[in-house]
């Protein structure tokens, strides 16, 4: 029984938020804290009125400020920090943690608002302050990265000596009727795709022009899809926590209507994150397009279909070869059903529900800065099944040329 404090009131913290009131004997408090007031409040009305033990308050706070959150944390007295709000954010919230000896999850690694480049180098710089403060920093509990680490290390764990390839394949079969939208945050989600492609080979990162390499693959329950070789953050703690990994890749499956919008608004410049003048006052062009895109959290009344999303590892076993996939499928309109909203949203705020309570019971609760796949997978395998995410295990998939 314990406290968690939401930093977001977003897509993703809307779904951790019910699930951590779901799951009331583990989080009997919950306090969420956001930049807006009014949508930690109007988050709290909804979970409230489906009913819940866990006793909710509120906050605003700016989490760019290191003072504003640690007096926050200081009030509130969480047991676990659950940050939702954006990548930007994630270091002065582990700075606040710091300050005040309170344990960290997060779901997405540091970026710097001025370069779309994502890496843990700026995270894993706080391992031995964290160890020191005696506190635990888990780093990536959404889906991909999350769970995508949680299944390799299972792999790892269960069936193989060494896992020499690793695909992680994330399918959204949903269609939500619009020409153009992305499901998770608009700015985030474009620097994400419109960046440089990259994978892992023999140690060392091969870069590719975005959206160079495509392949089909036939999904479980949603059919045939293109998907493309994107560079993503989990790759490279993968690489580094997975014994014997030769190559490392990660595809996402795009539709062609989604390409032609954003190659168009890409053309025209709009993708930009280069400050420029309008007008008189400087605008971040991406920015802008995020404000007049639809919110993702508008989304998930009108998205059908399911997403999924897994990993197929190849390695061998006692001399032999093994190939083993194992995925998750999840269907938007149930998920809106159960928490009001999509399923990629579903997808990583049920992972971080899970993390947080992986180190508040104690299993994962060690000194330090660390990776999803760096603790014993087998808890947080059995608590997905459990919380709305079960996963599905093959012996001969098809395989990824
Ligand atoms: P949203 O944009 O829906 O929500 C972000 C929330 O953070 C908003 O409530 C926003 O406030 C708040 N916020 C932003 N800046 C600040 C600030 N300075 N101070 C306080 N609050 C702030 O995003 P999502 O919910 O879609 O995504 C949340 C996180 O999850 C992101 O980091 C994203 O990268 C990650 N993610 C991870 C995935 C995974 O599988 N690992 C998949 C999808 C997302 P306001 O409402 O005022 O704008």
């Amino acid at each position: 029984m314990g406290k968690a404090l939401i930093i977001g009131a977003g897509g993703v913290a809307g779904v951790c938020a019910h699930k951590c009131a779901q799951n009331s004997d583990i989080f009997s408090e919950l306090c969420i804290a956001s930049r807006t007031l009014s949508k930690c409040d109007a988050l709290r009305s909804a979970i409230e009125a489906k009913g819940t033990k866990t006793v909710i308050s509120t906050a605003q706070v700016d989490a760019d400020s290191v003072d504003q959150l640690t007096a926050l944390i200081q009030k509130e007295k969480p047991d676990i920090v659950i940050n939702l709000a954006l990548p930007y954010q994630d270091l002065t919230i582990m700075e606040a943690c710091l300050k005040t000896h309170t344990d960290y999850v997060d779901t997405a690694n540091y970026e710097h608002p001025d370069t779309a480049k994502f890496e843990y180098k700026y995270q894993w710089a706080y391992r031995e302050k964290f160890k020191e403060a005696g506190i635990t920093a888990l780093l990536g509990s959404g889906f991909d990265p999350g769970v995508t680490g949680v299944f390799c290390a299972y792999a790892q764990k269960h069936y193989f000596d060494e896992i020499n390839y690793i695909d992680i394949l994330d399918c959204n079969g949903g269609d939500h009727g619009y020409p153009f939208a992305t499901n998770f945050n608009p700015e985030i989600n474009i620097r994400e795709v419109s960046a440089k492609g990259s994978y892992i080979q023999d140690g060392k990162w091969v870069e590719t022009e975005p959206m160079e390499i495509k392949r089909e693959y036939d999904f479980e329950q949603v059919g045939k899809k293109d998907m493309y070789l994107l560079h993503h953050e989990e790759l490279e703690s993968l690489a580094l926590n997975i014994k014997g990994i030769k190559r490392i890749r990660f595809f996402m499956t795009f539709g062609q209507s989604y390409l032609t919008h954003l190659k168009c608004l890409e053309n025209v410049g709009m993708t930009s994150i280069k400050p420029i003048m309008y007008e008189g006052r400087e605008i971040v062009p991406l920015q802008f397009l995020k404000a007049v895109l639809p919110d993702p959290a508008s989304l998930g009344p009108r998205t059908k279909g399911k997403t999924n999303i897994g990993c197929i590892c190849i390695g061998k076993k006692d001399g032999k070869p093994v190939h083993y996939k194992v995925y998750n499928i999840c269907d938007h309109q149930e998920c809106y059903r159960e928490v009001g909203s999509q399923a990629i949203s579903y997808t990583t705020g049920v992972p971080a529900m899970i993390g947080a309570m992986m180190v508040m019971t104690g299993k994962w609760k060690k000194p330090g800065v660390f990776n999803i796949e760096e603790f014993d997978p087998d808890p947080f395998m059995d608590a997905l099944n459990k919380w709305g995410l079960p996963w599905i295990e093959d012996f001969d998939p098809e395989l990824v040329e």
